[in-house]
C-alpha cells in the first residue's frame, strides 16, 4: 500500500464546500456558454461539461468531442471560471491539457478498469493537475482506492473523489444507490481526500436532488457536483436529472452548510462527553458480544455431543422476531436490527461449526 499525502485541489488551503456544476454534456457552444455565464453569476468553483461521454449503449450521444474543448476555453476566458471534463484515455488527456482544462475527472465506468486508469495515469506522468476520481460503478472500495493510488504513483497529488452512487439490480428510488458507508470508509482511511457528492447521478431525477445534497453535507462531504442545463428536458444526455440554473440557485440556497468542526470550547466539551459515552457503550457492546459468542460455543459443544444440526430455523426466527419487535419499541428500524442480528447469527454459526469440526473423529451416526 502506498502512503499518500494529498495536496489541496485549489492551492494552499482547501476551500469548503467545493461547488461544481454544469451540463452533463457539452452540446453546442451556445448551450455551454449560456450555462457557464449563469453559473458564474452564482459563484460556483468549477464548471463541468462532458466532452467524451461513456454511454451504456452505442448509438446514444457519445459526446461532442474535441470541438467542445474550444468552448470550455471560451468559458474560461469569458467568465474566469475553472473548467473540468472527463478523461478516459491518453488522447483525452493530451487534448484536455492542450486546451488548458483546469481539472480532470475519471468517470465511474473508467474507475472500474485498472488498464484504463493506468493509461490515464501514465499520460499524466509529470503533469501537475488536479484529478477527481469517481467511485467505480460497482461497490468496490478497493478499486476506488486502487485508482487513487495509480494516479498518486504517477505524481498526481491534488486528488479528490466524487461519490456518484453504485449500480444495482432491481427497483430503487435511486439511479445509483448511494451506499454512504463506502464513501464514509474512504474518508475514514484518507481524511485529507476531498469528498464530493454527485447528487445528479445518485438521484437520476430532479425531485430528490435537494435531499441527497443535504444528506451529503450532513455527512461532512467537502463539496457537490450537480448537472445543470439551460433546457434540461431537451438535454442530449441525462435529461431526467438535470436542472436549470434557476432551479440550481434555489437548491444551493436551501442547503444548510454545516461546519466540519467547531472551535467553541463549550461545544467541544459537550461533544467530548458524548463521544466518551459512545466509546463506553461500544466497549459494552463488544463485551456483550464476546459473552454471547462464548455461549454460542457452549451450545455448539452441546449440539455436537447430541448430534443436533447447528441451524435451528424455528429458534432463529424466534430470535429475529423478538429482537425486531423489541428494537422497534426503542426506535430502531427493522432493517437495522435485522442486519445486526444476521451478522451475529452468522458469526455464531461459524463458531459452532468450528466447534463441531474440531473434534477429529466424526461421530458414528454421521
Ligand atoms: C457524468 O458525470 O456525466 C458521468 C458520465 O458520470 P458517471 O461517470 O458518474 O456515470
Ligand atoms: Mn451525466
Amino acid at each position: 500500500m502506498t502512503t499518500m499525502n494529498f495536496k489541496p485541489i485549489f492551492g494552499d488551503a482547501e476551500k469548503r464546500p467545493i461547488i461544481i456544476a454544469g451540463p452533463c454534456s457539452a452540446e453546442t457552444e451556445e448551450q455551454v456558454l449560456q450555462t457557464a455565464h449563469e453559473l458564474a453569476a452564482q459563484n460556483i468553483d468549477l464548471f463541468r461539461a462532458g466532452i467524451w461521454k461513456p454511454r451504456t449503449r452505442p448509438g446514444e450521444f457519445e459526446g461532442i468531442g474535441t470541438v467542445g474543448l474550444g468552448w470550455l476555453r471560451r468559458v474560461k476566458e469569458e467568465t474566469g471560471l475553472k473548467v473540468t471534463t472527463e478523461v478516459a484515455k491518453t488522447q483525452h488527456v493530451f487534448e484536455a491539457l492542450k486546451y488548458g482544462i483546469d481539472v480532470l475527472w475519471i468517470g465511474a465506468r473508467t474507475t472500474v478498469n485498472p488498464f484504463s486508469v493506468q493509461e490515464v495515469a501514465d499520460a499524466l506522468q509529470g503533469v501537475d493537475i488536479p484529478v477527481l476520481v469517481k467511485n467505480p460503478i460497482n461497490p468496490d472500495l478497493k478499486l476506488w482506492i486502487g485508482s487513487i493510488e495509480r494516479l498518486y504513483r504517477a505524481g498526481i497529488t491534488r486528488i479528490g473523489v466524487i461519490h456518484r452512487g453504485f449500480s444495482h439490480h432491481g427497483e430503487s428510488n435511486y439511479r445509483n444507490v448511494p451506499r454512504w458507508q463506502i464513501a464514509i470508509e474512504l474518508k475514514r482511511q484518507f481524511p485529507d481526500l476531498p469528498m464530493i457528492c454527485d447528487n445528479s447521478h445518485i438521484c437520476g431525477r430532479r425531485d430528490t436532488l435537494q435531499a441527497v445534497a443535504q444528506h451529503a453535507l450532513d455527512l461532512n462531504f467537502d463539496g457537490l457536483m450537480t448537472e445543470v442545463h439551460p433546457t434540461p428536458d431537451a438535454a442530449w444526455s441525462d435529461a431526467a436529472q438535470q436542472i436549470t440554473p434557476a432551479q440550481y440557485h434555489e437548491l444551493i440556497g436551501k442547503l444548510v452548510f454545516r461546519k466540519a468542526g467547531a472551535d467553541d470550547p463549550e461545544f467541544l466539551q459537550s461533544l467530548d462527553h458524548l463521544r466518551q459515552e459512545i466509546d463506553e457503550i461500544d466497549d459494552e457492546i463488544l463485551n456483550l458480544l464476546g459473552r454471547r459468542m462464548g455461549l454460542a460455543e457452549n451450545i455448539g459443544q452441546y449440539k455436537y455431543r447430541n448430534n443436533i444440526a447447528i441451524l435451528q430455523t424455528d429458534r432463529w426466527n424466534e430470535i429475529l422476531e423478538r429482537a425486531i419487535a423489541k428494537g422497534m419499541k426503542k426506535g430502531l428500524s427493522e432493517e437495522f436490527v435485522g442486519a445486526i442480528l444476521r451478522a451475529i447469527h452468522k458469526e455464531s454459526i461459524s463458531l459452532q461449526s468450528k466447534v463441531m469440526h474440531q473434534n477429529e473423529k466424526p461421530i458414528e451416526k454421521l
